[in-house]
C-alpha cells in the first residue's frame, strides 16, 4: 500500500489532475473521511493540515505527500537534521515568501547591519535565517494567522508571509519590500518508503513528472 499525504484546499485541488494524469483517481473526496482510497487498491490517500505534511512523511505516516517548499523549509528549520527528499517539484500552488511593510515604513533604515527590527510571521525558522544573513536583529513574533494586522497595529515593524497576486497586502496598505523565496508545492518522500516501496514508487513518480506542466 501506498499512502499519500494531501491537505485539504489549494494543494489538494491542484495535486487531483496530476494524480489523474498518472492514472489514479481519489474517491470519496466530499466526504468527511480522512482517509480516502483512490481506484488503485494499492494507493490511498490521507487528509492532513499542510503544516503537518512533512510530520507524516518524514515519520512514515505517509510514504510520500505533497508540501509548499515555504512549509517544506520551515519544518527543516526548526527540525534540523537531514533535509527531506523532494525528487519533484510539482509547479501547482505557486506563490512567494516575502517581507512587507506598512506603506511609507523605512524598510533599508530598518535593516541597515546592526538594526534591529520586529518581525511578525508563521514562518520564524526562515524569517530568522533571513536576516541573521543580512546581519539585522530580529525580534521575532510567532502568528498564525492574519500577519497583515501586525504592522497597522504596531505589533510589528514588518511580516513575512506569502504573497500571490498581491491584493490582500494592498487592501491593507501593506507594501512588499523583498522576497525571500519563490514558493511551490513539492512531491516529498519518506527515505525508508523510498528504498523499501521502489518498485510500486518509480512508476508513479515518473508519470507525475511527466504530467508537471512544462515551464511557462
Ligand atoms: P491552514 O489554512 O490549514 O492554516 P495553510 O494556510 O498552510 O494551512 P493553505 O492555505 O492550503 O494551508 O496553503 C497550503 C500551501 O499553499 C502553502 O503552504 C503555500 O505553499 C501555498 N499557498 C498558500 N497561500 C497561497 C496563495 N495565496 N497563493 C498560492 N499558493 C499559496
Ligand atoms: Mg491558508
Amino acid at each position: 500500500m501506498l499512502t499519500l499525504a494531501l491537505s485539504k484546499g489549494r494543494i489538494f485541488d491542484d495535486t487531483l489532475p496530476l494524480l489523474k494524469a498518472a492514472g489514479i483517481e481519489v474517491r470519496d473526496a466530499n466526504s468527511r473521511a480522512l482517509i480516502l482510497p483512490t481506484n488503485r487498491p494499492d494507493v490511498r490517500v490521507v487528509l492532513v493540515r499542510a503544516s503537518d505534511v512533512p510530520t507524516y512523511v518524514q515519520h512514515g505516516g505517509a510514504d510520500l505527500g505533497v508540501a509548499g517548499l515555504d512549509v517544506l523549509l520551515e519544518h527543516e528549520a526548526q527540525q534540523g537534521g537531514a533535509p527531506m527528499l523532494r525528487p519533484i517539484d510539482l509547479k501547482i500552488a505557486t506563490c512567494r515568501l516575502s517581507v512587507a511593510v506598512r506603506k511609507g515604513f523605512d524598510y533599508p533604515a530598518a535593516v541597515r547591519q546592526g538594526a534591529r527590527i520586529r518581525v511578525a510571521t508563521k514562518y520564524t525558522g526562515l524569517a530568522r535565517q533571513h536576516f541573521a544573513a543580512k546581519g539585522v536583529h530580529v525580534d521575532l513574533i510567532k502568528l498564525y494567522g492574519s500577519m497583515e494586522l501586525a504592522p497597522l497595529t504596531g505589533l510589528a515593524d514588518a511580516i513575512v508571509d506569502l504573497v500571490s497576486t498581491g491584493s490582500t497586502l494592498k487592501a491593507n496598505e501593506l507594501v512588499e519590500v523583498e522576497t525571500l523565496l519563490p514558493i511551490s508545492s513539492h512531491l516529498v518522500l519518506n527515505p525508508v518508503s523510498a528504498k523499501l516501496k521502489r518498485e510500486a514508487l518509480q512508476p508513479l513518480l515518473q508519470t507525475l513528472r511527466e504530467a508537471v506542466p512544462a515551464a511557462s
